[in-house]
């Protein structure tokens, strides 16, 4: 390890602090976390000119995008964080400013949702800028929310407006809906839930696919985000939201008794939108105009090959 690797580590450990539950933290071979019994697990590895453009996107907002992801799944799962391994691999060139920028966005995040960052790893290469986090949580209350628990007559319920996140650097800048995501479960049985991040269609399927049942919305109910160019038509605009991508909201089904109680007194700071049922019929189907037609399922996929 090089002199200056070391400052850096010293440099990250003083920043991490303390926190109650890390037992032992950043600058041992392992960090010793407590826990209270089953831990929740997420990563995600973003890549320079997939997921984040360096020169384009502050290095602070790329840091913290790197960590909001993650934070995001903890909260699908209706659960609590308690730590972030942080690993990056920086470019030669400029990778110490990079680095600072990238940490000064973690850190923030990382405090406001009491997420101490509690280990990493940190090298640099001829190669672009990619940061892998890990985050570590717990299941709340009734214990994680899955995406199979979906049933035919569930209503299918979405926590913001969508589409256009990614030229308003919405997808870097959203704020995880963690708290949002406890407070639901807290007040009803949540049958199923994910944070969209494919697009609304993408993940529709994913519901569909994992819990064995059919969809279907209402394209006059789905909530369109001011990002999308309101001078478009309708449809064009429809497509953003259905496809985009990048919007971390929550996507989540309860029965329809659970449902109405929720939209007559959201929970405190929850914004909902009702777009659509589970049925038995299986497909994901949208109704544009009066007239049910197959969803396209035409959001984010990762190519390979
Ligand atoms: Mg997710």
């Amino acid at each position: 390890m090089s002199h200056a690797e070391w400052n850096w580590i010293a440099d990250v450990r003083r920043r991490a602090g303390s926190h109650p539950h890390v037992r032992v933290g950043i600058g041992d071979d392992a960090a010793l976390l407590k826990t209270s019994g089953n831990v929740l697990v997420t990563t995600d590895m973003l890549m320079d000119g997939v997921d984040f453009i360096v020169g384009q996107t502050p290095p602070e907002l790329i840091g913290r995008k790197c960590l909001a992801v993650n934070l995001s799944d903890i909260a699908a799962m209706a659960g609590r964080p308690t730590g972030a391994v942080v690993s990056l691999a920086l470019p030669k060139s400029h990778g110490r400013e990079l680095a600072e920028g990238l940490y000064r966005g973690l850190f923030k995040l990382a405090e406001e949702f009491d997420c101490p960052i509690i280990g990493g790893d940190t090298n640099s290469w001829d190669g672009p800028l990619v940061v892998n986090v890990t985050v570590l949580g717990e299941p709340t209350g009734a214990g994680p929310v899955t995406r199979s628990g979906a049933r035919p007559g569930d209503r299918i319920l979405v926590t913001g407006p969508l589409g256009g996140s990614l030229p308003s650097l919405r997808h870097c800048t959203f704020t995880p809906r963690v708290p949002e995501a406890r407070r639901l479960h807290q007040a009803v049985s949540l049958h199923t839930m994910l944070d969209i991040s494919d697009g609304l269609a993408s993940d529709l399927f994913h519901i569909a696919e994992s819990s064995g049942v059919g969809l279907e919305i209402d394209a006059r109910t789905i909530p369109i985000h001011s990002d999308v160019d309101p001078s478009l038509p309708f449809e064009p605009r429809l497509k953003h939201a259905l496809n985009d991508g990048e919007d971390f909201e929550l996507l989540f089904c309860v029965d329809g008794a659970d449902a109405e109680r929720l939209l007559a007194k959201p929970p405190d700071g929850v914004t909902l939108f009702a777009i659509g049922r589970c049925v038995q019929q299986p497909g994901v189907r949208i109704r544009v105009r009066d007239e049910m037609k197959p969803l396209i399922r035409a959001g984010w996929e990762h190519q390979f090959g």
